[in-house]
């Protein structure tokens, strides 16, 4: 059944029935022929090329000029059940595998960076520990009223004192009769504006280090927590990011998510899988910065010919088309390591430092294909420069990202 009609089908049944419900089950048909997707997989695909390309794209320069929530769009995604993709089907999710989270979320970014951040967040960061640490009454709460759109949820680890050593959280939680008591700062919390709820993380025994940290869902808004100013960012513009100041603040004591002492572990374990959907978001930027100059480089005359005719545009789309090809070979082969079962912390952190990387460079190398039009906001070049740029920070820095896999060369080699 064509994915529209499945659509259609489905939106007339049931509102928040998703139609990606249907595709479960879906799988690579071989492991060394990467570029042959399932039939599922490629339905998928063309419905958030679709969706992209008529909802996202037109409105993705008037989103960022006003730095605007894409609350409609939010709707939309819910709706299609893309804000849930890999949440099992018996929760109310979409029960898709990590492959065809990372082909939905490359489109969604190629059309809206901002919106594919956003969803990334409900995805990997809030939806994700929730799904794996939490019990029935939080499925209940916090979980199953945010699959689809209705909802919006965050996630805090970062703090103003330190965001790669994430262990060395200062914020504190201490259990008073039937309350944790939070206390402290979080740093950088993207949807932080929107969300009705965040997984937070917090020190509940400091002697232990990284060992003493726990993780919580605090609703919001809720007394003795407040928001910062809204972070005037460089791109992404149209997502929101924010301190969340926590004084005093009592949640109930079942909000503990997980074991005490194991968030940590939780924090590093949803960053892990979230590094695939960092790197969607890199090969989507960067494969709108290709579409964005092949579509100039056609159409502009210089010395009586198209400037695609010069080879010097030539080496430039082909060192784009190159490195997108690559990083999107390398995030596929994240996500189905993930899906089998397998170790793929090497390969997630190889992907997000690819993918982020080709961003950087295929937005630099289309703002030099379009000359002075680059640089400005009528085109959209200038925005995919600046919405690059955050793939090389957020979810462990290209830095971190070195590390991890050298980190993990140094283990296959030595033990
Ligand atoms: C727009 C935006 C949205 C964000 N959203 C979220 C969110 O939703 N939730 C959340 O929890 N956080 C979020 N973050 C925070 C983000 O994850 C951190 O900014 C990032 O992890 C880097 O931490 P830092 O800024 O403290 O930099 P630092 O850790 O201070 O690093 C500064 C520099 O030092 C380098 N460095 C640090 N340690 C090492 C080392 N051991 N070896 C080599 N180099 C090193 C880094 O690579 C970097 O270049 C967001 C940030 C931004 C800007």
């Amino acid at each position: 059944m064509a994915m529209a009609s499945l659509f259609r089908k489905c939106m007339r049944l049931r509102p928040f029935s998703s139609p990606l419900n249907k595709l479960r089950g879906c799988n690579v048909r071989c492991l060394g022929s990467l570029a042959t997707l399932s039939d599922t997989h490629q339905m998928l695909h063309k419905t958030c090329k679709d969706f992209a390309d008529n909802e996202l794209k037109p409105i993705a320069g008037q989103l960022d000029k006003e730095h605007r929530f894409p609350a409609e769009q939010f709707k939309k995604l819910g709706e299609l059940g893309l804000l849930c993709i890999t949440i099992p089907e018996s929760e109310g999710g979409t029960g898709l595998d990590y492959l065809a989270y990372a082909i939905a979320l490359e489109e969604i970014s190629r059309g809206c960076a901002s919106t594919g951040c956003i969803m990334s967040v409900m995805n990997s960061l809030y939806l994700t520990p929730i799904q794996n640490n939490g019990n029935e009454q939080q499925y209940e709460k916090y979980l199953r009223p945010f699959l689809h759109g209705e909802k919006v949820g965050c996630f805090a680890l970062s703090e103003p004192g330190n965001g790669s050593d994430a262990g060395a959280a200062s914020t504190t939680a201490k259990l008073v009769g039937d309350h944790w008591v939070l206390n402290g700062s979080k740093a950088w919390i993207t949807n932080s504006y929107e969300a009705e709820a965040a997984v937070v993380f917090a020190t509940t025994d400091k002697s232990k280090y990284h060992k003493g940290i726990s993780a919580f869902i605090v609703p919001m808004p809720t007394e003795g927590l407040s928001l910062g100013k809204k972070e005037d960012k460089l791109g992404i513009k149209a997502t929101s990011t924010c301190t969340l100041n926590f004084d005093d603040c009592h949640i109930p004591k079942e909000n503990l998510l997980g074991a005490p002492g194991n968030g940590f572990k939780i924090a590093m374990q949803t960053l892990d899988a979230g590094r695939i959907g960092i790197a969607a978001q890199g090969v989507g930027i960067a494969q709108a910065s290709l579409e964005c100059a092949l579509d100039y480089a056609n159409k502009r005359e210089a010395f009586g010919a198209p400037i695609a005719k010069t080879q010097a545009i030539q080496m430039k789309i082909a060192d784009m088309a190159l490195r997108i090809e690559s990083s999107r070979m390398l995030m596929w082969k994240a996500a189905i390591l993930k899906d089998n079962g397998l170790n793929f912390t090497k390969e997630a952190a190889m992907a997000k430092l690819a993918a982020s990387e080709a961003a950087t460079f295929c937005a630099h190398q289309a703002i030099q294909v379009l000359g002075g039009m680059g640089y400005v906001t009528d085109m959209p070049a200038e925005r995919h420069y600046r919405d690059a740029r955050i793939t090389e920070i957020y979810e462990g820095t290209s830095e971190i990202q070195r590390l991890v896999i050298a980190g993990n060369i140094y283990k296959e080699y030595y033990g």
